[in-house]
């Protein structure tokens, strides 16, 4: 089973809320109290009943073997092979230990005041477990290899059992166990983690954002540990026009592990990204497999990021390492990325700032250069650009991403524009603007695409020489 699935590059809140509910269930149902106080006295005019009026959970009672912590109902689940597990678990007494031995002494008791019951003959299996709990040092121990040289302080187990024995666990359970007897998932997942404990005695068992997951399977016996990932929070200043945000498949072997003459045996279409750039260091630094980028939202290739950098979460998946110096780290990445990539700091994140990241928009501030055609005079340029400042702009979605972006138009406001001056037939400004503008297209104009627009103001042909966000104001 492959709990990560194809690798979408989005985060797997679904998916991760499924397996919480697959590896809550034994839990949930733990809480199922069987509803003995439901009963009541019929108020017929007849006092007389005979006792098959009465339904326990559907079923009539039978008075032979009434529910536990009855004697005769702790009597019939001996009689019919209940292991001393179960006895323990259905029984409904105090016992000085948990568990087998705390079954076995209610075995003994019972046994003291009807001696004719050690002469039933009991099935092979327990009815209840099919001896599922003789299993628990087998799981345990596999446990204990296979989560060996992996760091980790907390753990969550999900149990898979077959359908038909937990209804009929069910069925004899809620019929002759005492009130709120522990479910046998629950219970098995009580006894791997008592037995486990001795092993790791650090280590906390959780029900939600574990270290690592553990799925059981009890008919097989397998284990799948699960290592789930951690995530990084910074923010990154990209000093290259070369380098795009995440990692780009080869177009001409997509990404094909030797890779192609095209890409020169990389797999890749451009050698660096701020992912690896950024992710390389700290995925060997954490012994990981492969990382996750999330950005709030990116730039072009050839746009650089100043300022106080994109803020971004990375996620390090199957990480053999959990913990380790951040500041180090900090080092380490702008050592290895100089002149491209810097971050100035690292925290420990969570998936849920995965989300909060990816959806938080925010206003940039950009420097923009730019070429006119035939350019008026200073003062005209000045002037005219300076007009656009407050302006709400009318985008139609550009001609270079409609190919991935639904065709509708934007509007979006210039918040303000400031520091412009002309050198040549250059002009080079400040803008700020609200999140989603299309910058480029707000200078040429993408052909009359984005109303009003810089080319539009000056009645002349623009061309952006280079940009570069300023000022992401996250904050
Ligand atoms: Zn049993
Ligand atoms: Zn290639």
């Amino acid at each position: 089973m492959n709990w990560d699935g194809p690798d979408t590059g989005e985060p797997k809140l679904d998916e991760e809320d499924e397996w919480q509910l697959y590896a809550s269930a034994g839990y949930a149902s733990a809480e199922v109290v069987t509803e003995t106080e439901g009963i009541e006295e019929e108020e017929h005019e007849e006092v007389w009943f005979d006792g098959d009026d009465l339904e326990l959970t559907g079923a009539p009672i039978d008075w032979d073997a009434p529910p536990c912590p009855a004697p005769l109902g702790i009597a019939h689940i001996i009689r019919i092979g209940a292991c001393d597990h179960c006895l323990h678990r259905l029984a409904g007494r105090r016992t000085e230990l948990p568990g087998a031995p705390g079954g076995e002494e209610i075995r003994i008791e019972a046994l003291a005041r009807d001696a004719e019951l050690a002469k039933f003959e009991t099935p092979d299996l327990c009815p209840l477990c099919e001896d599922l709990f003789d299993d628990v040092g087998n799981i345990v121990s596999r446990v204990v290899e296979s989560t060996e040289g992996i760091e980790h302080s907390t753990i969550q187990f999900g149990i898979h059992l077959p359908k038909d024995l937990i209804q009929e666990e069910d069925r004899i359970r809620s019929r002759h166990g005492a009130p709120a007897s522990r479910p046998l998932k629950a219970a098995f997942v009580d006894a791997i983690q008592n037995e486990l404990s001795g092993h790791m005695p650090n280590v906390k068992f959780i029900k939600e954002r574990p270290d690592l997951m553990i799925l059981v399977d009890g008919l097989t016996l397998r284990i799948d540990v699960d290592v789930r990932p951690v995530f990084l929070y910074s923010r990154y200043r990209k000093l290259s026009r070369e380098i795009p945000q995440t990692r780009w498949p080869c177009r001409a072997c997509r990404g094909r592990e030797d890779g192609c003459e095209s890409c020169e045996g990389t797999g890749l279409q451009y050698l660096h990204s701020v992912q690896d750039l950024i992710g390389e260091p700290l995925r060997i630094a954490l012994n990981a497999e492969d990382t996750s980028f999330h950005g709030m939202g990116r730039e072009d290739i050839d746009v650089r990021c100043l300022g106080s950098g994109r803020p971004f979460v990375l996620e390090i998946k199957n990480p053999k390492i959990r913990e380790t110096d951040l500041d180090k780290l900090v080092s380490t990445v702008n050592e290895s990325a100089e002149g491209k990539v810097e971050i100035d700091s690292l925290r420990w994140s969570k998936r849920g700032e995965v989300r909060k990241v990816k959806e938080t928009r925010s206003e940039k501030t950009y420097t923009i250069r730019l070429k006119v055609d035939d350019i008026p005079d200073e003062n005209t340029v000045v002037k005219s650009i300076s007009s656009l400042s407050g302006v709400v702009l009318e985008q139609e979605t550009p001609k270079r991403v409609s190919h991935r972006r639904a065709a509708k138009t934007r509007k979006r406001k210039i918040v303000s524009i400031s520091d412009v001056f002309v050198e040549g037939d250059e002009v080079q400004m400040t803008l700020r603007c609200e999140a989603g503008t299309y910058i480029k297209e707000l200078v040429h104009s993408d052909e009359g695409r984005t109303v009003p627009s810089v080319s539009g103001a000056l009645e002349r042909e623009c061309e952006v020489l280079w940009l570069d966000v300023e000022e992401i104001h996250a904050d």
